[in-house]
């Protein structure tokens, strides 16, 4: 059994020596357990949040334990009646080759709907985050236009799509220029390279008639140019703050913190951070029903960043956090 474990806390970016690899012995399951083998790892920008001491709204790794995410598996050995040898399901576990779950903790995915590794992105946790962040609290109507950052990434990317099936004008914000040409392949209506030095101005040319919903994933540059063209009455459902995950200080000054107050104030603007997790019990049913819909007629297309072996996971969510990933990474632990 190898497993990745976090070796030490990151100061800034993490880097490899944060983690180390070490084997051990196949773990044995108890009663209504059952032993799991993993054939996909998610990897998410979150989890640089817990690699740190500090509490969020999840609690921190332990130092000299394995790193932990999404997972899809197969069951190896049930002692569930539930659950039998050969199923495939959605867990939450370490970043391991084996380990044991509570069975009535895992979901069984059927392989004859979609890839099992759906599970982990489009119809899975960033395909639910996009939906109800920005139809609960985004609200696009038709006609308006709905801006995203990290839209070529799983959240952003269903953002974009959404917004268009409700009737939006969608704009994509997005590193690099194959990343830029996916998004128009998509259908978004508009898709801006940040990294280009005329950013902020390619921004307002393709927001001719303002921004009515922002939603936030990274922060940083991309935020400082979509603030100017806020609509009044514009609504921001704050999902992730990407840019700012790897800073050890706050940025440098002039505080700008009156000007955004003034903008919310003036413009009457609805800035609304969220967990995915607290609309799951409103919004989880509706989702599975319209994301397998949209992704059966098209109108929802995603895409895959799948890294193989268990040992490049440390490397590739360094990568994340600087936009080296295209699309949903995945890490395959082993086969399907
Ligand atoms: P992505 O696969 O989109 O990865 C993050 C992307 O952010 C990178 O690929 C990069 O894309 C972009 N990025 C990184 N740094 C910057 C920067 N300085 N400026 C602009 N863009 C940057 O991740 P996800 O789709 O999984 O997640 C997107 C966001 O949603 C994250 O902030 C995440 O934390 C958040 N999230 C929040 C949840 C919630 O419940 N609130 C649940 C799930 C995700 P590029 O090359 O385009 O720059």
């Amino acid at each position: 059994n190898t497993r990745v474990l976090l070796a030490s806390r990151p100061h800034g970016e993490p880097t490899s020596d944060n983690f180390t690899i070490e084997s051990g012995p196949i773990p044995t399951p108890g009663e209504g357990e059952v032993l799991l083998r993993t054939i996909y790892l998610s990897l998410d920008p979150y989890m640089r949040g817990r690699m740190s001491a500090a509490k969020s709204y999840a609690a921190p790794f332990e130092v000299g334990e394995p790193m932990q995410g999404g997972i899809v598996a197969e069951v190896v050995e049930s002692r569930a009646d539930s659950l039998r040898p050969g199923d495939v399901v959605l867990a939450y576990g370490g970043w391991q080759t084996y380990g044991v779950a509570v069975a009535s903790h895992v979901r069984k995915l059927d392989p004859a709907q979609a890839p099992v590794s759906t599970a982990l992105g489009v119809l899975g946790m960033p395909g639910f985050t996009a939906y109800a962040g920005l139809l609960e609290i985004g609200k696009p109507q038709p006609g308006e236009t709905v801006v995203v950052a990290a839209a070529a990434g799983p959240v952003g990317s269903a953002v974009g799509q959404i917004a268009r099936i409700k009737g939006a004008r969608a704009v994509g914000i997005a590193g690099g220029a194959a990343k830029v040409a996916w998004l128009e392949e998509l259908g978004f209506d508009v898709a801006l390279d940040h990294r280009s030095p005329t950013f902020a101005d390619d921004l307002k040319a393709a927001v001719p008639d303002g921004i009515d919903v922002y939603f936030e994933n990274v922060g940083g540059h991309v935020w400082d140019a979509v603030l100017p063209r806020l609509n009044t009455y514009a609504r921001v459902p704050v999902c992730g703050l990407v840019a700012h995950y790897n800073e050890t200080e706050p940025p440098a000054g002039p505080d700008r913190s009156v000007r955004l107050m003034t903008s919310i104030l003036t413009k009457g603007l609805t800035v609304r951070g969220f967990i995915q997790t607290e609309f799951v019990k409103t919004h989880q049913a509706a989702f599975q029903a319209d994301a397998a819909g949209w992704l059966r007629d098209g109108s929802l297309r995603h895409r895959e960043d799948v890294v193989e072996g268990l040992e490049h996971a440390p490397a590739a969510l360094i990568g994340l956090l600087k936009g080296k990933n295209f699309g949903k990474l995945l890490v395959q632990v082993g086969p399907d």
